[in-house]
């Protein structure tokens, strides 16, 4: 497939936008970006399509989702005050009252999300690996898919850890030039410090990517430095051992190898000077989800400061059990706003390339594209298309989005799924978690 692509701006994030331009796709890469005339004329065989009063961008990155949440959407609105109750709340729906199909429904529900709000590219942290697999391939997402892992008895760590290996076995044999497996020990208050060990082992010597939620809440910052809270309480109730390190998580997860094998950490609220250094010395990379975060009353994570030196930081959604959209763009705003409400100078690009994770529109980069309507009545007048699109727009302002080449949503309906099945689905199975 050769198409152009052009519109009122193209916003390359990678080199100055550039107005009346145009970008030129040819398979999965970019053929050439610049002005529209140009463009059309260097590329002469190549199909063009006009997108209008709009703004093309690389395609957005939620570095942090569990799409096969999507069901519990605004579930757990009563149990936000309580992270504990709302964790329990959340596993017993997951566990005892979703089928796996209800699952892999859930995840396409919110891999539907995501592409509707210009998505191309997710970090999914997903207990049923498999499930978020299929998901993604079925809408045509990139991603990287972790494998979650519990487990806070040191006696089943080796156990545990094996039956995640056999998962990620699994997960492989589905991988593609858009889809990778990883593995993610889920927290450090519900996996063990030997278990975290062998993970991190397993993601050095075998390549495997590793995300894990870390220093998020109050309670687990009490939990690693002192042993004591909520999360300890629940473990002493299963007759479960916990010495707590008392340090802070990220030293502690210097200790047990994690900060070794580059892992992106979700979360790093509760990080001083010394963890944000330590994180950029280990090119550990930050899923920022300021929105999650904000939500669930934990907290604000020093965004300007993780620019200010240089870590490697994206946004993510976390689950919209918690947010209650999958929309980075929005995250982009408000992740903004809430640095500035705390004294943080953060410009919008700044913003824009934390929403792009760094990618952007150039010759022999990936063909993952959004396109962005200018027509809403909430975005003009427009004199600055990269301040119309951080403070003035949101993922519901998409028309196209395109990954490795392939259109996977235009005007309105995602391409490759039956979204009007999935949409009865899904309120089926709320009726069944209410
Ligand atoms: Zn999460």
């Amino acid at each position: 497939m050769t198409t152009i692509y052009s519109a009122r701006w193209v916003v390359p994030v990678s080199a100055a936008p550039i107005e009346n331009g145009a970008v030129a796709v040819d398979g999965q890469r970019i053929a050439g970006v610049g002005p529209r005339a140009e463009i059309v004329e260097q590329f002469s065989g190549f199909k063009v399509e006009s997108l209008g009063d709009a703004i093309i961008i690389p395609g957005l990155v939620n570095l942090h989702t569990h799409l096969e949440l999507t069901a519990m959407r605004s579930y757990l609105e009563k149990e936000e005050t309580d992270f504990f109750a709302w964790l329990r709340k959340l596993t017993i729906a997951r566990h005892e009252l979703m089928t796996p199909d209800d699952v892999r429904v859930s995840a396409t529900w919110g891999a539907c999300e995501a592409v509707r709000a210009g998505i191309t590219c997710v970090g999914d942290a997903s207990d049923s690996g498999m499930m978020s697999m299929m998901a993604l391939r079925d809408v045509g997402l990139r991603g990287v898919v972790y494998q979650e892992s519990f487990g806070p008895d040191a006696r089943l760590a080796r156990e545990n850890f094996e039956k995640l290996v056999a998962k990620v076995k699994q997960l492989r044999t589905v991988e593609s030039e858009l889809l990778r497996a990883g593995v993610s020990p889920h927290a450090p208050y519900t996996v063990c410090g030997p278990q975290l060990e062998l993970i991190a082992e397993f993601a050095q010597s075998d390549g495997v990517p590793l995300m894990m939620h870390a220093a998020e809440s109050a309670a687990e910052d009490q939990f690693v430095r002192e042993g004591c809270g909520a999360f300890a309480e629940g473990l002493a109730r299963r007759a479960i051992e916990w010495k707590a390190p008392g340090v802070s998580t990220i030293q502690y997860l210097q200790q047990v190898g994690v900060l070794d094998v580059k892992p992106l950490l979700a979360h790093c609220i509760r990080v001083d000077d010394r963890d944000i250094e330590k994180l950029r010395e280990t090119e550990s990379k930050v899923a920022h989800c300021p929105k999650s975060n904000a939500k669930l009353g934990h907290g604000r994570a020093p965004f300007a400061r993780f620019l200010e030196s240089g870590i490697a930081v994206g946004f993510g959604s976390d689950s919209v059990a918690s947010n209650n959209t999958c929309d980075v763009l929005e995250e982009a705003r408000f992740a903004t706003l809430m640095a500035r409400a705390g004294g943080g100078l953060v410009p919008g690009a700044d913003a824009l390339r934390v929403a792009t994770f760094g990618r952007g529109l150039s010759e022999g980069a990936l063909a993952d594209l959004a396109v962005v309507s200018l027509t809403g009545v909430h975005q003009l007048p427009s004199y600055d298309p990269v301040a119309t699109l951080i403070f003035a727009s949101s993922g519901r302002d998409m028309i196209l989005t395109v990954v490795a080449g392939r259109e996977v949503y235009r005007d309105g309906r995602v391409l490759d799924v039956d979204e009007e099945r999935l949409r009865a689905r899904i309120i089926e199975i709320s009726e069944k978690l209410q």
